[in-house]
């Protein structure tokens, strides 16, 4: 899935896992988590589900809108970067920290934005 999202970036229809797959594998996670911390698995789920949704509308929103605030311009660069760079780097979607912790983090000052690409990248867009 994440290397169709690499090929078509711009299909809205590949951000998302559809329904199945996601209730399939989510149902895989439960039982593991439910193993290893039994019936607290009933808390960690909600928490772990609503992780991934944010970082999955925040991957959305990356593809479809400009930043909302000056402070997360570093995040789109970053993930841009990832598409048309160097996919080995920039990782980071709702964050840049693990970037920063396994060095996979590019020089954003130093990176110039391609403007072309990044409109290609974008969905909606021409
Ligand atoms: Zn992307
Ligand atoms: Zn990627």
């Amino acid at each position: 899935m994440h290397g169709n999202h690499h090929h078509y970036p711009r299909d809205r229809q590949r951000l998302f896992m559809p329904p199945v797959p996601s209730i399939i594998i989510a149902s895989v996670l439960f039982s593991l988590f439910y193993l290893v911390l039994g019936r607290y698995a009933f808390m960690f789920f909600p928490g772990f589900m609503l992780g991934y949704l944010l970082y999955g509308t925040m991957h959305y929103a990356i593809h479809a809108w400009n930043p909302p605030f000056k402070w997360m311009k570093g995040l789109w660069r970053n993930h841009h970067l990832h598409h048309y760079k160097d996919e080995h780097k920039g990782f980071g979607v709702s964050s840049t920290i693990w970037d920063h912790v396994f060095g996979t983090m590019f020089d954003l000052k130093k990176e110039k934005e391609d403007k072309e690409k990044v409109q290609e990248l974008m969905f909606g867009k021409k």
